[in-house]
């Protein structure tokens, strides 16, 4: 039988201003070790004063643990217009990194702004998905908000990380019922939500997150307790993050 793999779609390094996290290389990797988790998706945090800076330490951190680390470019597209552009292409074509953050709340910018619609022409020029922060920062992190952009950009999948959290999970059932490119991501939601979220909209579409080292035992503590059957343990835990991301995991 296959080995399952565990992967973590959503995870910071770095140092947060905003939010004043600061998570280090040593812990996320021993996170990961101690809840044998195969690889992780990693982003900037939005507080991060240079992006390009916490962008290198992901790739030298990629680099050094191929298969293990995936980069998540995440920058605030209220940057200058080229700055952005500039570093989100290089993430992608020279970094590898395997998708793009907008984060609503962190960068106080809407899913329906021009600015985002800058965001998903880049996602779908380069050929990668988008996770958008939902749940607290209303109004900008609502899930329906980013029913236009699925609607406008079919070919880009978009992730709604934390699935609207805990108020607003039921608008981000509803996104994701609506358009097949919505997938959700579930760090911060309730264990019975998630256990929803997977039968209704399907264990091919729902991905386990932990946001951040010291959350990682409560979230798989979620996933242990709503009783999934194998095959959307499989799905949920690792091979739908793999799908979408298209994560070339070291096994
Ligand atoms: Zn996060």
């Amino acid at each position: 039988m296959p080995k399952m793999l565990k992967i973590d779609a959503h995870t910071h390094l770095g140092n947060c201003k905003t939010f004043g996290v600061r998570i280090s290389e040593d812990e996320l990797l021993k996170s990961m070790d101690d809840y044998h988790i195969d690889a992780s998706i990693v982003q900037p945090h939005p507080g991060e004063d240079i992006p390009e800076n916490i962008h290198d330490d992901i790739a030298a951190l990629a680099e050094k643990y191929p298969g293990r680390i995936f980069g998540l470019a995440s920058m605030n597209p209220h940057f200058d217009r080229k700055r952005y552009t500039k570093e989100i292409e290089r993430c992608i074509r020279s970094l590898h990194f395997v998708g793009i953050k907008l984060h609503t709340f962190g960068h106080a910018i809407s899913p329906i702004s021009e600015r985002a619609t800058m965001v998903f022409d880049l996602a779908r020029d380069l050929n990668v998905p988008v996770m958008i922060h939902t749940g607290p920062g209303v109004p900008f992190s609502l899930p329906s908000l980013c029913i236009t952009k699925a609607s406008k950009y079919p070919t880009v999948p978009i992730i709604l990380a934390h699935s609207g959290a805990i108020t607003y999970v039921s608008e981000a059932y509803v996104a994701a019922h609506e358009y097949q490119n919505i997938f959700l991501e579930t760090s911060w939601c309730a264990a019975h939500r998630i256990q929803w979220l997977i039968t209704e909209i399907g264990p091919d579409r729902v991905m386990f997150g932990s946001d951040i080292p010291s959350n990682m035992p409560v979230e798989i503590t979620k996933y242990d307790t709503i009783n999934l059957t194998a095959e959307e343990s499989r799905l949920t835990r690792g091979k739908t993050a793999i799908n979408v991301f298209n994560l070339k995991v070291k096994v």
